[in-house]
């Protein structure tokens, strides 16, 4: 165990992460994977490619601490993780032959000679025991030294992610984690944090000893509730009365993000999907064709920005252009209509809206967005405004997108997806 001191501490180590260059995406990453063990992070320290600032870093960790750091363990000088924290633990440093085998064999794979860093990769602090990567060439090294758990990652993010699941495992088998807290998580779209959280009050009343959380997705809101030993048995009626209250703000009780969402509820149905873009320029054809196997239902996209091809590509009459604008209820009609017609789809979504800084109007301000609807019963339309910039107003677009057709999946589409009212930015 790490012991009842014991915290989450994450060190991550790179000059680009302090020069704004690269954003520390890999604390959250380390986080995420360990939110199931509700072990609470006490410290995120960023610091430099630097001797003296990564053991400054160190000495903030106590004994019985789990202490995670990524970054620096590649060959090049700057890579100083292992070397510091050897000396900061006073143990040596070993060539570990099983990192070498791995090494060779996986440039062997690849047709290329060893390069010339290899020895440095295959350096270990006395101690701790490396955990092959999956994707990469840097191994994951864990181990206890000076009565902490190290755990030490290679920075490239993708890297990081496909070592995770093994360094936790071997976590779990030291005794290293806490035993997992039972969880549910609800999460929702279209609408927003502090409205959702206010709607959560009954339930947490209800249930004060169970723990809640809140964060921005992508795609909208989650909320996480987590029961300590004895208290599993209420969450599911917690689970219960969140969803009576959420209703169909709820697109995923399984963690699935909203993209995997609508694929997997549009395979499952065996309906076809297409998008029509204007605004959001192949964000939401883009957000889908993310999610592997996309391709069992998604007939593809059209992105028509110009007036022209909206006329052209997806037959939105030139009298609607004219009279009501491109960002206007006819048009998005028009455009899911055309759509869906052209692709063969038996669903199809469009958008069009103004994203900003230009373009508003005291009729049309910044933010306002048409998204519009053709299913085979028919086409629906809803004018939502938002409330952000460019690049957010694009992103609240294409969630808006994916959440009608969503919608529209879990309910056949014989009606509009916005009927009940329940979306937030409605104008
Ligand atoms: P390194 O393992 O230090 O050689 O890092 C390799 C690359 O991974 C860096 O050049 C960054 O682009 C990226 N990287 C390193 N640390 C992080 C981090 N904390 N978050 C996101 N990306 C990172
Ligand atoms: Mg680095």
């Amino acid at each position: 165990m790490t012991g009842p001191a014991g915290e989450l501490k994450i060190i991550a180590v790179g000059d680009e992460l302090l020069e704004g260059r690269t954003a520390d995406t890999n604390s959250g990453r380390i986080q995420r994977a360990l939110g199931g063990h509700a072990l609470r992070c006490a410290l995120i320290q960023v610091v430099p490619d630097d001797e003296e600032a990564i053991g400054a870093a160190l000495d903030r960790t106590v004994p019985g601490d789990l202490v995670f750091m990524s970054g620096g363990l590649g060959s090049t000088p700057d890579d100083l993780t292992r070397d510091v924290l050897a000396r900061w633990a006073d143990v040596p440093l070993d060539q570990d032959p099983g990192v070498r085998a791995q090494l060779e064999e996986r440039w062997r794979q690849r047709g290329v000679a060893t390069s010339p860093g290899i020895e440095r990769q295959c350096e270990v602090p006395r101690g701790l025991a490396a955990v092959p990567n999956p994707v990469g060439s840097a191994p994951g090294l864990v181990g206890r030294l000076s009565g902490r758990m190290f755990v030490l990652l290679p920075g490239v993010p993708p890297e990081l992610v496909g070592l995770l699941p093994a360094v936790i495992a071997r976590l779990e088998q030291e005794g290293a984690l806490p035993a997992p807290r039972a969880t549910l998580v609800r999460r929702t779209a279209q609408y927003p944090e502090l409205k959702l959280v206010q709607r959560c009050a009954a339930a947490r009343e209800a249930y004060p000893r169970l723990g809640w959380s809140w964060w921005l997705s992508d795609w909208g809101v989650d909320v996480r509730v987590s029961a300590g030993a004895g208290d599993e048995g209420q969450l599911e009626a917690a689970g219960s009365m969140l969803d009576a209250e959420f209703g169909r703000l709820v697109y995923a009780r399984d963690g699935a993000d909203l993209p995997t969402t609508v694929v997997t509820l549009a395979t499952a149905r065996g309906r076809s999907l297409a998008v029509a873009e204007s605004c959001t320029g192949g964000l939401v054809g883009g957000a889908l064709t993310g999610v592997a196997g996309a391709s069992a239902c998604f007939r593809g996209g059209i992105i028509a920005y110009a007036d022209q091809a909206k006329r052209d590509q997806l037959g939105v009459p030139a009298a609607v252009l004219q009279a009501d604008g491109a960002v206007s209820e006819a048009s998005v009609r028009a455009m899911a209509a055309g759509c869906r017609e052209r692709l063969g789809a038996d669903l199809a979504v469009s958008v069009s809206g103004i994203s900003g800084p230009g373009g508003g109007s005291e009729a049309k301000p910044v933010g306002t967005t048409w998204i519009g609807l053709a299913s085979p019963s028919g086409t629906f339309a809803q004018c939502l405004r938002f409330p952000g910039d460019r690049a957010r107003n694009r992103l609240l677009a294409v969630a808006a997108a994916l959440d009608a057709l969503r919608r529209a999946l879990e309910d056949g589409a014989a009606d509009s997806p916005w009927r009940h009212g329940d979306t937030w930015w409605r104008s």
